[in-house]
């Protein structure tokens, strides 16, 4: 790809996640050349198959743990490459342990190399199982780093510290998001998260499956809020981590009831043991992202909640061939 040198360039690593490919679209659509690399082990090339053949677009296979060559200009690298949900890193432990930490370090060696602005998708996970609610960002968490949620909070943990010594000793440009749970169009089936677990189970008729008595609170952002929110942030001038998510809390049995309802399926719940440091509570607490960015989610949960579906219905209708 020849990319003109006032032509603004993106990379964007797991870009063909479902976070990933969201972002592709957004900044292919702000006139960005935008620069995918995903190793593809829980990315999905079907996430970008829209976008091949754009001339704007290209797609490198490469895990970003290893060193990331670039010819050429770029203005912004943003590091999404990582495992996402707990059952891929409890699967993926090294993997998620090492693109966190080495696959950061290498994606700030380009933004530094190339004079780029840097963006790190982090997580509402570094609170761990919060002892403050809602979470602000000035909050230092409370995170087992040896359980098995650890190889991902410790990573993503790292990053943000090793994003702030680029900042700090090298004056690299950055930015540090932190997303609470999101969902929407592209998040893979079976990748173990409540909305898809739930809404795959109601179609295929199968048993909700409920983890512990499913008192446990998660605050549902819609895909499309969160995207905004995150380009909002790599345009603006705030190298301090700001949270992103929908305050909008809900208990995981009453999120399941809800899924149960809008399916019309005739599932039963069926309560399951909740896994090991599983967070009991989890909000965001928004002010300083509607203060500096003026942002703030839009989409309400059923109308999310809705247009998830319909993905989930067609893409099990058409069933997958992997994960
Ligand atoms: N959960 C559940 N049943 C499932 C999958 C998840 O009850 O089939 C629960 C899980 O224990 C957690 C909540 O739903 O309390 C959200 O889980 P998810 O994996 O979506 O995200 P995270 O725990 O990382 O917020």
């Amino acid at each position: 790809m020849t990319i003109n040198k006032n032509k603004i360039v993106s990379v964007v690593t797991g870009g063909a996640g479902f976070l990933g490919s969201h972002l592709c679209d957004r900044l292919l659509g702000e006139g960005h050349h935008v620069v995918c690399i995903d190793n593809l082990i829980t990315g999905d090339i079907a996430n970008i198959a829209h976008l091949m053949g754009n001339p704007k677009f290209q797609f490198v296979n490469h895990d970003v743990t290893n060193y990331i060559f670039f010819e050429g200009h770029v203005h912004n690298v943003l590091h999404f490459a990582s495992p996402a949900s707990p059952i891929d890193y409890l699967k993926l432990p090294i993997q998620t342990l090492k693109v966190g930490s080495l696959g950061t370090h290498k994606a700030l060696g380009l933004a530094k190399a190339k004079n780029a602005r840097f963006l790190i998708a982090s997580t509402s996970e570094v609170y761990g199982d919060p002892l403050v609610h809602p979470q602000p960002e000035s909050y230092w968490g409370n995170v087992n780093p040896i359980g098995y949620r650890g190889v991902y909070d410790e990573a993503k943990r790292f990053s943000e510290a090793m994003t702030m010594a680029y900042h700090r000793y090298h004056g690299v440009d950055t930015r540090i998001v932190r997303i609470f749970n999101t969902y929407g169009t592209r998040m893979r089936i079976n990748d173990g998260r409540a909305i898809p677990a739930f809404m795959s189970q109601a179609l295929r008729g199968e048993d909700i499956t409920v983890f512990g008595d499913g008192s446990q609170t998660r605050s549902v952002c819609y895909v499309a809020d969160l995207i905004e929110g995150i380009y909002r942030l790599l345009e603006s001038d705030i190298s301090d981590p700001v949270n992103i998510g929908n305050p909008d809390e809900i208990p995981i049995l009453q999120l399941a009831k809800e899924i149960l309802q809008i399916t019309g399926a005739k599932s039963k719940l069926v309560f399951k043991e909740l896994p090991e440091d599983d967070p009991k509570v989890r909000q965001p607490d928004i002010t300083k992202a509607k203060k500096l960015l003026g942002w703030e989610p839009k989409v309400n949960r059923l109308d999310g909640l809705k247009k998830t579906l319909e993905y989930f219905q067609k893409k099990i209708l058409i069933p997958e061939t992997r994960s």
